[in-house]
């Protein structure tokens, strides 16, 4: 009791002694398995495959339904950028980026989910055939996009992977990124990352640098944007999908397509048509964006600008 007292009486006069810590780290997002109720199948890209779940920890229906990402086994893909993508994504905070839930690990299992909030209406690649949208919609959802990867290149990251099919739709007034799977980060004073692995690459999205010299920068993810905005503009008709597109430019027989082929295409400056609704000042920021040099695209404060102005 002495000693106690003596404590006490110690810290009251010392306040930083002994620093208690307030609690153990939050376990808030820490889902478990054993509540999580499988709904449908969402969808899947090269590497993950998602999920629909009710968490149901109360186990009489009144979860909330989450999309759980599970990486694909089947490509050896790497476990530490499936790491490193969770932890982005959960480093973000913005409204036009999918919101991190948390993580679930089978016990016993090294395998980790990544949890994210459920958008119902699915990708753009979904969505827009099915929905007669206006021009203004598309717009709309166009300078959101912009607003998200304004966000993520502040936090000095590059997508890489900007693309109808990785644009999630919340309503008809509400779209934003996800899929952060190929997202890297540039340090400060450098302002492009090399990437080395030579995997599946959405190369119809890439710019001419990306093909060319592997090099990926706040730039070419704006020529990404411009190829999402040609997407969204033809309402992601699969025949005018980029593909279909770049295949019908090149004289190559039937399915045949090189990246030599499709270089050679956008170095004689030769680019996708531009959309038949596509209104002028539109195709001006798509050109914009698909301009050769990389300096000479805008950015993405400078494209919301321009949105904005358009929209008026
Ligand atoms: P990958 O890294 O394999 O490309 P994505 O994260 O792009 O995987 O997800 C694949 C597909 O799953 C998306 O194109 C979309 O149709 C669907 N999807 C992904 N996340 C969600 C979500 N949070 N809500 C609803 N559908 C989703
Ligand atoms: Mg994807």
């Amino acid at each position: 009791l002495i000693i106690l007292r003596d404590i006490t009486e110690i810290m009251k006069n010392n306040p930083d002694i002994l620093q208690i810590d307030p609690l153990p780290p939050s376990d808030s997002n820490m889902f478990q398995k054993r509540y999580l109720k499988k709904m449908r199948d969402l969808g899947e890209g090269h590497f993950g495959k998602v999920t629909l779940y009710m968490y149901d920890p109360c186990n009489d229906g009144t979860g909330e339904l989450v999309a759980v990402k599970a990486l694909k086994q089947e490509n050896n893909n790497v476990p530490e950028v499936w790491m490193k993508e969770i932890e982005i994504l959960k480093s973000l905070d913005h409204c036009n980026i999918v919101q991190y839930k948390g993580c679930c690990t089978e016990l016993g299992r090294q395998e980790v989910q990544l949890i994210m909030e459920y958008l119902p209406l699915g990708s753009l690649r979904e969505y827009l055939p099915k929905n007669k949208l206006g021009v203004a919609q598309c717009l709309m959802f166009a300078q959101q996009i912009c607003q998200g990867m304004e966000y993520l290149h502040l936090k000095r990251y590059v997508h890489r992977d900007l693309a109808a099919r990785n644009v999630l739709v919340e309503n008809d007034c509400l779209v934003k990124i996800g899929d952060f799977g190929l997202t890297k980060y540039i340090p400060e004073g450098e302002i492009y990352y090399r990437v080395h692995e030579n995997g599946d690459s959405p190369v119809f999205w890439y710019a001419i640098e990306c093909l060319k010299e592997q090099k990926f920068s706040f730039a070419s993810d704006v020529w990404s944007f411009g190829v999402t905005l040609y997407e969204i503009l033809t309402r992601c008709d699969y025949r005018q999908s980029p593909p279909t597109k770049f295949f019908e430019m090149t004289q190559l027989p039937d399915g045949q397509m090189s990246l030599v082929a499709l270089l050679s295409l956008l170095e004689s400056n030769r680019r996708l048509p531009y959309p038949r609704d596509c209104p002028r000042e539109v195709e001006f920021v798509m050109g914009q964006c698909w301009k050769s040099k990389p300096a000479d695209r805008p950015t993405f404060k400078e494209l919301i600008e321009k949105f904005e102005a358009i929209r008026r």
